[in-house]
């Protein structure tokens, strides 16, 4: 609700306090204001341009009815790079392929509303919510113009993070190279998601991670932008996905969801309770994201409670509703999460039409284009895939070249076993590309 709506210049005071009184029980799992209070003490315009953007942002979205206009038209696709930064110390830090795949599927789930728990949401919210119509892609072309998976894995001797309140300073060496880390692709480009551990090594990890708000974009006046701003998000290697072979240690589930938040603080949605934990008094029902659709809450859940209902709403139509446990961007467990709001949607859509425009067009995404925008497709199948090593061509058309590229984009000479098959040498994901006269198609293929 946006009565009184207070932007994050209470969090500090609010939430040091209460992190003294509640040190044992609480931690604060999402670094999203943390981030912006460390971006704004390296810049002082930071938070104000943040904010500038998120009210605008808000006037928009309460501006239209959401509960009638659920409609989405038009399907965003983002191109997603994955930096895998593991320590020598730690392997299990490698995340496999197989997982990175599914935390994809899990986001395109999450973003189009096909996920199967959407059936968890209690009844009284389903006018509020609908699917974003967002949905993602792993790279297919690099910076450089090169094939890519749209997965980089830099093994580091470094640490990042660690500490009761993150170390946002530290945090960010994940995303410099010279610091141990990898280098973000272009961020206008490419939705940059770091994985790796930000909690400096320890045992019981609190933050799961951490996302930058769109500001200290291509609007933005110059000189505002902090050199250390690396935008795109930063996920808790053991937080990360739902078929991770790491646990959470402490027994939390984690079923993806850690990165379906962060990606919507990444677009520009804030929490439902923007005052985290209450503040000093554990109370501040008015100090929430601004939102007229999200219900109002005294701080953010935690847990799956549903009887939970801490602030009395005016939802236009409704009226009062009780905490929505189900929301992404609520504190509460990841089995209990399954929803986005229409007024969320209609931030984040927004944020993709102006802010964040440049990864709908982005050459990330190339391969889409040459697959959509052909009729060589049709003539060319390849099966198995996944396959073992062993790759069947069958086409109508005789008069192509094939050229295939690993992982780094580098072209590999694959074993003929005959003029329809081929075998790749070593498991990994490869592209085939076929050229003809007048037309291009590249396939992944996956060799597990
Ligand atoms: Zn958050």
């Amino acid at each position: 609700m946006r009565d009184i709506f207070k932007l994050s210049t209470v969090f500090c005071l609010a939430t040091c306090l209460s992190y003294t009184v509640n040190a044992q029980q609480i931690s604060d799992q999402c670094g999203f204001n943390h981030a912006i209070e460390y971006q704004n003490s390296l810049n002082p315009n930071y938070k104000e341009q943040a904010d500038n953007i998120y009210r605008n942002l808000l006037q928009k979205a309460n501006s239209t009815n959401s509960v009638t206009s659920k409609k989405t038209p038009v399907t965003y696709t983002i191109p997603v790079v994955f930096h895998v930064v593991w320590n020598s110390s730690t392997p299990a830090q490698n995340i496999p392929d197989s997982v990175l795949f599914e935390q994809i599927n899990v986001l395109n789930e999450d973003y189009s509303r096909t996920n199967l728990d959407t059936s968890n949401l209690r009844a009284e919210f389903l006018p509020l919510v609908g699917s974003a119509d967002i949905q993602f892609q792993l790279a297919c072309v690099d910076t450089n113009g090169n094939f890519t998976t749209g997965i980089v894995r830099t093994e580091t001797s470094a640490t990042f993070g660690g500490g009761f309140f993150p170390d946002m300073a530290s945090i960010g060496k994940i995303q410099q190279a010279s610091q141990g880390g990898s280098d973000p692709w272009r961020p206008s480009e490419y939705l940059n998601i770091w994985v790796g551990d930000i909690n400096g090594g320890a045992a019981s990890p609190s933050l799961l991670g951490v996302a930058t708000p769109p500001a200290g974009l291509s609007n933005w006046p110059s000189g505002s932008v902090p050199a250390e701003l690396q935008d795109g998000a930063v996920i808790q290697y053991n937080a990360f996905g739902r078929n991770n072979p790491n646990v959470f240690p402490g027994g939390m589930v984690v079923n993806g969801r850690t990165v379906t938040h962060e990606v919507g603080h990444y677009l520009g949605v804030r929490h439902c309770a923007e005052n985290t934990f209450g503040g000093i008094l554990g109370s501040i029902c008015g100090d929430d994201d601004g939102l007229n659709d999200t219900p109002n809450c005294d701080q953010s859940a935690q847990g799956c409670d549903i009887a939970r209902n801490s602030c009395t709403d005016t939802i236009p139509g409704i009226g009062d509703l009780p905490d929505m446990v189900e929301n992404y961007m609520d504190y509460s467990d990841q089995d209990c999460q399954n929803s986005f709001t229409q007024g969320q949607i209609s931030i984040m859509r927004a944020v993709l039409d102006n802010e964040r425009a440049g990864l709908l067009t982005s050459s990330g995404l190339i391969c889409l284009t040459a697959v959509e925008e052909n009729n060589f497709e049709n003539s060319v199948s390849i099966y198995p895939n996944p396959s073992h090593g062993v790759i069947n061509i069958e086409s109508d058309n005789t008069n192509f070249k094939l050229t295939v590229y690993n992982n780094l984009g580098q072209e590999i000479v694959p074993y003929f076993l005959n003029k329809t098959q081929i075998q790749l040498p070593t498991k990994g994901i490869y592209f085939l590309k076929f050229s003809s006269e007048n037309e291009t198609l590249v396939k992944k293929v996956v060799n597990q």
